[in-house]
């Protein structure tokens, strides 16, 4: 989970990070208010979970409250690669004399958290690593001992970090690295970290990405959750306890079990169709996330026909067959249904499907080239 930056500072100014928090806005008066609280020039920031928005036009100077509040109400509404902004932060302005960047990352390569620093801070690091991989330090932390000070000290020499700073410099990468254990995080980065022109060391732009499976022991961190910027089948599908993830293609897959529902997108494609999408509805499924999964697979404009795919080991499989007739008659849009359902009380399933009308098929290959041949007789197929 990708927090908005006014979040990701909160949490850093926690671990004693040194930053200028400011106030969060959602109109242009109250960024003037804001402003005016503030008092002095102040920098407007759009609150979207995109990279380079200062290049996008979502970061502005403001040198009064009058300013400010034209600013935002340039940037509110802005779309920044595809996201509308509705929320800015109003923080006092800082002189930069100098910007940095400095992160951890779970590298999986390197299996290891990793620190990555560059003194060519404020761009995005990935433009740096292809274009000028060597002013990028990468750093792995021994996974038993964690940061160690002569790791503190290489990365302020790299950086060229100035003698009277390395002290403060010392305390933002511990308290960076202690954030981003604490935390559960994969990624905490501060892009830019600067030295002012009156020499202090500030996170002027943090960004923190959180482990969604340790989330349930951070119910503070859940509750930052920005669900504005989250796809709303991905929010349902996240609340009704449903694994999904969005594709493109027009058959629609329910299917209990993650590498079955891989198994099933593949025969889909060897069948010549395209999934729409991944989902596993888990172990037990009842008739209440049967229900759930149809309205997220057919909230989908693109979905021509739904291949639903059920092994019965612990679910059974007159429960799903039953959920799934139920479910049917609650839905707003009709497509072609194709149902495999073996294992425990398949031949109840089977019954319960053929009362209902449902295409039902004995083996996945056979389900697949229902599907998708359902889904190109469908209306609106190409
Ligand atoms: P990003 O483009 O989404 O990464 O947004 P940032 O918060 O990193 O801002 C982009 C750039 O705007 C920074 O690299 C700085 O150069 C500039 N910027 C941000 N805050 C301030 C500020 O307080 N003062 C000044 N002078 N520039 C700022
Ligand atoms: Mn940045």
């Amino acid at each position: 989970m990708k927090l908005q930056e006014y979040r990701s500072k909160e949490i850093l100014a926690r671990y004693g990070v040194p930053l200028l928090a400011g106030e969060v806005a959602t109109t242009p008066e109250e960024a003037r208010e804001a402003a005016a609280r503030i008092g002095g020039p102040v920098v407007v920031k759009a609150q979207v979970l995109v990279g380079g928005r200062g290049k996008a036009g979502g970061v502005k100077l403001a040198a009064s409250p009058e300013e400010a509040e034209r600013c935002a109400r340039e940037i509110i509404g802005l779309d920044i690669k595809g996201v509308t902004v509705r929320t800015l932060v109003i923080a006092p302005a800082a002189d930069i004399a100098k910007e940095y960047y400095l992160g951890l990352i779970l590298d999986r390569s390197a299996k290891a958290v990793t620190i990555i620093a560059s003194a060519e801070g404020g761009v995005e690091i990935e433009d740096t690593a292809r274009t000028n991989p060597e002013a990028i330090l990468r750093l792995a932390l021994d996974p038993l001992i964690g940061l160690q000070e002569f790791q503190v000290r290489r990365v302020g020499f790299f950086l060229g970090i100035a003698a009277e700073l390395r002290r403060d410099f010392g305390s933002v990468l511990r308290g960076l690295t202690t954030a981003f254990f604490e935390t559960d995080a994969d990624l905490a980065e501060v892009n830019p970290l600067v030295v002012t022109t009156d020499a202090r060391l500030l996170a002027l732009d943090a960004k923190i990405v959180l482990d969604e499976s340790a989330l349930p022991r951070h119910p503070d961190l859940e509750a930052m959750r920005d669900l504005n910027e989250e796809e709303p089948a991905e929010t349902a599908a996240r609340e009704a306890g449903i694994s999904f993830i969005k594709l493109d293609g027009t058959i629609g897959c329910m299917v209990n079990g993650a590498g079955l529902a891989m198994a099933t997108m593949d025969l889909v494609k060897l069948a010549g169709g395209e999934p729409a999408n991944f989902l596993d509805i888990g172990g037990g499924a009842k008739a209440d996330r049967v229900a759930a999964a149809f309205r997220i697979i057919l909230g989908d404009p693109n979905v021509r026909a739904i291949l639903v795919n059920i092994f019965g080991g612990i679910t059974r499989g007159d429960e799903v067959a039953r959920g799934i007739v139920e479910a049917r008659s609650t839905l707003t849009r009709e497509v072609p249904m194709v149902v495999r359902i073996v294992g425990t009380n398949a031949a109840q399933a089977a019954e319960i499907l053929r009362q209902a009308n449902l295409i039902t098929a004995d083996s996945l290959d056979d389900a697949a080239a229902k599907a998708v041949a359902a889904a190109s007789a469908a209306p609106g197929s190409a």
